[in-house]
């Protein structure tokens, strides 16, 4: 979650070949390996939807869930994970995909409905350790805005691109799709 989320609540408490164990909120959680997943590694969100660690389910389906983010940056900020141990984006199948937008919308429309102070909302995904992804299992976080909430996001502009420069960086990636 980076940049989005100062506080950490899991701390790597042991490395062992069988077992890991982790902190969570002062709680020593011991996680399984996943023998039924591609991935080997241990995942905060695998072991969720496994019912070994707890978590707040907004929204289940065959596909994916939607449950609340534990550190939220702002009131209601919610997450939509695939059921898939997924870590990257390029992984996910276009049915992952759709899925998790459709939730996003779905849960960001049950944010604004059920709460007026909701002004607006803000989805984000980090894809990869360099652009902030902390568990390596995709997911989307949906962010609901309220009025002076103090949430952003920092950006850099330079000058604007020549036209030609845009329309050769669409090329160059039009051909890699
Ligand atoms: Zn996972």
């Amino acid at each position: 979650m980076g940049p989005l989320s100062p506080h950490k609540p899991w701390t790597q408490a042991q490395g062992e070949e069988e077992s890991y164990s982790l902190i969570f909120y002062g709680l020593r959680i011991t996680l399984r390996p996943m023998s039924d997943s591609p991935q080997s590694e241990f995942c905060v969100f695998c072991a969720i939807l496994k019912g070994d660690l707890p978590a707040n389910y907004v929204y289940q389906d065959d596909v994916v869930v939607s449950i609340m983010d534990i550190n939220p940056v702002t009131p209601g900020h919610l997450l939509v994970l695939p059921r898939e141990h997924r870590p990257d984006l390029v992984d996910l199948s276009d049915e992952i995909a759709a899925q998790m937008m459709n939730v996003a919308r779905r849960t960001a429309a049950g944010l604004r409905a059920s709460d007026e102070n909701v002004k607006g909302i803000n989805l984000y995904l980090a894809d990869g350790p360099d652009a902030g992804q902390e568990v390596a299992h995709a997911h989307v976080h949906v962010i609901p805005r309220y009025a002076n909430d103090g949430f952003g996001l920092r950006v850099h502009r330079g000058e604007p691109p020549a036209r030609e420069d845009l329309e050769a960086t669409a090329r160059r990636v039009a051909k890699n799709l």
